[in-house]
């Protein structure tokens, strides 16, 4: 795949640090080749809070449509951005930013990626279940918010600080009138409720290091649960081993990365209803990830 560049192209990226192994760039310019759109994607390594303000005054007077950030900076976009969408402001954390005439429009695309990729690669909706969330960072926060709107019975947040697991809830919670919200330690003391959840989704970074135990120990979960790690690498991760020792059904992150970035594609896109080409998106991240693989290293958003 070649990106072609031209004097009316325009730019969307990636802001974190480190991005050298994102799979973005390579799934968001195959998309942009088969759509026809004349963009290209590029890595934005920012090192620290300082230089992120630099960038984003760059980005602003530059032809950027978009771009997405990642660790860890999700957070902190919240007060860099001129206007917030409410459901990223509750959730806590901005992945995606839409530029429009030199402002910076924050959304968040993780917790509905999630959502809608269980759907499209299970067949599992959160409607009416019981939702274990692993995790209180941003991507957690996204995950609750998407959980909540997709009408979930139940939602317990498990961290291993509990201060930050309760914040989420209590932010999340008056938005909330169908979902019940609940936080916990994520201690021997948490078997139960693992136990009882039709959905285990890991939104903590164990697993991205290949000598990471699992989040959750195997003897917390059974079969007939879904268990959803946020992670991918080229193998299952230890979070995936551990459930399907039971006989859970265990998926890893990539779908999550596919449905989110195509849902910032379609923001980005918004005068020109551009459907991003799924398919396309899905080959290209696969590919990048089997490169990066290959070169010994994983990569995550
Ligand atoms: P974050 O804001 O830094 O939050 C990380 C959470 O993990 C915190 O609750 C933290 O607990 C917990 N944690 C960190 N290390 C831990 C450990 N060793 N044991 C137990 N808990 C630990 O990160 P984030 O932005 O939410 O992202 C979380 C993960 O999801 C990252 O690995 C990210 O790459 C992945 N992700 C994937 C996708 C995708 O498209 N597949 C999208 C978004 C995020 P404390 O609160 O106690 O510090």
């Amino acid at each position: 795949m070649s990106v072609s560049i031209s004097g009316r192209t325009r730019l969307a990226g990636i802001i974190g640090w480190p991005v050298t192994h994102s799979l973005s760039p390579a799934m968001h310019n195959a998309a942009y080749e088969a759509a026809g759109l004349d963009w290209a994607y590029v890595p934005l390594p920012v090192r620290d809070e300082e230089d992120l303000r630099r960038v984003l005054a760059a980005v602003r007077v530059l032809p950027f449509v978009g771009f997405n950030v990642t660790m860890p900076y999700k957070q902190a976009m919240l007060e860099y951005c001129d206007e917030v969408a409410m459901l990223a402001r509750i959730a806590g954390a901005v992945n995606t930013v839409h530029c429009v005439d030199g402002r910076l429009i924050g959304y968040n695309t993780d917790g509905r990626g999630l959502v809608d990729s269980l759907a499209a690669d299970l067949g599992f909706s959160p409607e009416g279940r019981s939702v274990v969330v692993v995790g209180a960072g941003g991507a957690a926060g996204a995950a609750t918010v998407a959980f909540v709107l997709a009408k979930a019975a139940r939602v317990t947040v498990l961290n291993r600080s509990l201060g930050r697991a309760e914040e989420l809830v209590e932010r999340i919670a008056p938005h909330a009138r169908s979902t019940e919200l609940a936080a916990g330690l994520l201690d021997a003391g948490a078997a139960r409720t693992v136990s009882e959840a039709a959905l285990v989704v890991n939104a903590t970074p164990l697993g991205m290091a290949p000598a990471d135990p699992s989040p959750v120990p195997a003897e917390w979960m059974h079969a007939g649960q879904v268990v959803a790690d946020m992670i991918y690498r080229a193998g299952p991760t230890p979070l995936m081993l551990a459930a399907r020792s039971v006989g859970a059904t265990a998926v890893d992150g990539l779908g999550m990365l596919l449905s989110q970035g195509a849902m910032s594609l379609e923001i980005w896109s918004e005068g020109a209803q551009v459907s991003a080409p799924r398919d396309v998106m899905a080959q290209a991240a696969q590919a990048a990830m089997d490169s990066v693989a290959r070169q010994g290293v994983e990569g995550t958003e």
